[in-house]
């Protein structure tokens, strides 16, 4: 029997995280002899729901067993996940999905709306019902959507894979210790990673810093590559266990719909041209408007996306552009941008007076209709029109990004254009897991 297992929202602000309960469970799973048909897959959803924290995310596993060990696996699952879920905290309401077979059309549905959409848990739970799935909830309910999504989104087109290492609970809450330099080293040597070490801004992007247990992920294109990185950098403390997760982080997941509409907590994708000359306040953060078919939006570049705020304030009216970015519940319909393309810059005109060919100096007007006179030279008068130049922008058309540290978890970075991949299906490899 194909078993899906679907894990959301064990997640609270003191720490515990859902990716480190899946693979406590994935350990426990394999000693009881099941067979995994893919990685575990941490799924990222819709990043503009207001009640979601930023690091979350919901878990699938995905196994082959025989029909006579499903209750013990229902059994192992949920005891796992009420063990490691800050069960009633505020805002931890984690979920269990099991769904027998693989999941069908509906459930296939939930899991694209849930990149785009504010879906509730009623609905959610009324396909759930129609299904082959079991649910197993707490707390105020929510993370059904999250891990029936999870269990739905198989990530047969783009993905990514992340090697978590995990923290011993002794070490929890302290700083990460681990060598700078490795992991600089390693983002230079491996370059099927991504998203290691930000060059720019010179800080080590693999390791979190709150109290959460995760030591390091390690972001990449294969299971092989991020193998290969975890083994190059040098950690000074225990790890308490690894496993390699296939993921729809660094794939653009939520921007796959052109969406000329905004609405709240939504991602959206607009096309039109730069209204107005963009502002900059003083903190440092930058805004722009856009006209296009569905009226005019408004965006900002925020302080932390860091040198892209330059290119939007380079911006001029005319200048036609395609934004990517999601509207917060606290924005007040601004959308905070993600991503950028430049399409067409317009043209910048300086308008001027001729100089004086005698003395170069610029010319004055001599009144309306009279030309032009000299200040110095009073026998030179020019009619002509005022001389319109063109002045050499700043930017060019192109695809523009934050800095890598402002990427949220599903920003695809610079050197996955066109490295795009199709899952192939395949098992996972002989050692994705310690011990
Ligand atoms: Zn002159």
């Amino acid at each position: 029997m194909r078993l899906h297992l679907g894990i959301d929202d064990t997640d609270s602000r003191s720490g515990g995280c859902t990716t480190h309960a899946a693979a406590v469970l994935v350990e426990k799973l394999s000693l009881l002899g099941c067979k995994f048909i893919d990685y575990p897959n941490i799924i990222r959803l819709n990043p503009n729901i207001p009640f979601k924290t930023r690091g979350n995310a919901a878990v699938a596993i995905r196994i082959d067993i025989r029909d006579d060990m499903y209750q013990e696996i229902e059994n192992v699952a949920i005891d796992t996940v009420e063990k490691f879920s800050r069960i009633g905290e505020e805002g931890t309401d984690p979920a269990l999905v099991l769904l027998r077979g693989d999941p069908g059309a509906e459930i296939r549905h939930i899991a694209r709306a849930s990149l785009y959409e504010l879906l509730s848990a009623e609905s959610v739970l009324r396909v759930i019902k129609r299904s082959s799935a079991t649910a197993v909830l707490y707390g105020a309910k929510l993370g059904i959507v999250g891990a029936t999504a999870a269990v739905g989104q198989t990530l047969k087109r783009d993905h990514t894979f992340e090697l978590i290492a995990y923290r011993t609970e002794r070490n929890r809450g302290t700083p990460r210790r681990l060598e700078k330099e490795s992991v600089m080293l390693m983002h230079r040597i491996v370059p099927e990673t991504f998203s290691s070490y930000d060059e720019e801004n010179r800080r080590v992007l693999i390791a979190p810093h709150g109290p959460d247990p995760v030591l390091v992920g390690i972001r990449g294109e294969t299971p092989r590559a991020v193998l290969h990185a975890f083994r190059m950098i040098k950690i000074h403390e225990p790890v308490e266990r690894w496993m390699i997760f296939r993921t729809n982080h660094g794939t653009d997941a939520h921007f796959q719909l052109e969406r000329q509409t905004v609405r709240a907590h939504s991602p959206t994708v607009f096309t039109g041209t730069i209204a107005r000359v963009p502002i900059r306040t003083r903190g440092g953060h930058v805004f722009c408007s856009i006209a296009g078919r569905a009226g005019e939006l408004n965006c900002a570049a925020f302080e932390p996306t860091g040198s892209f705020r330059k290119v939007i304030a380079e911006l001029i009216p005319g200048d036609k552009v395609t934004v990517f970015g999601g509207v917060h519940a606290e924005s007040n319909g601004t959308i905070n941008l993600e991503k950028i393309v430049i399409h067409n810059l317009a043209k910048s005109l300086l308008v001027r007076n001729p100089s004086c060919r005698k003395c170069t100096k610029r010319l004055k007007s001599a009144g309306r209709g009279k030309g032009f006179k000299c200040s110095r030279c009073p026998d030179v008068v020019r009619k002509q029109p005022k001389l319109r130049l063109v002045r050499t922008r700043k930017v060019e058309p192109g695809l523009y990004l934050p800095d890598l540290r402002a990427h949220r978890h599903l920003t695809k970075p610079f050197g996955r254009y066109h490295n795009e991949r199709v899952w192939d299906g395949k098992p996972p490899l002989e050692k994705w897991h310690s011990p």
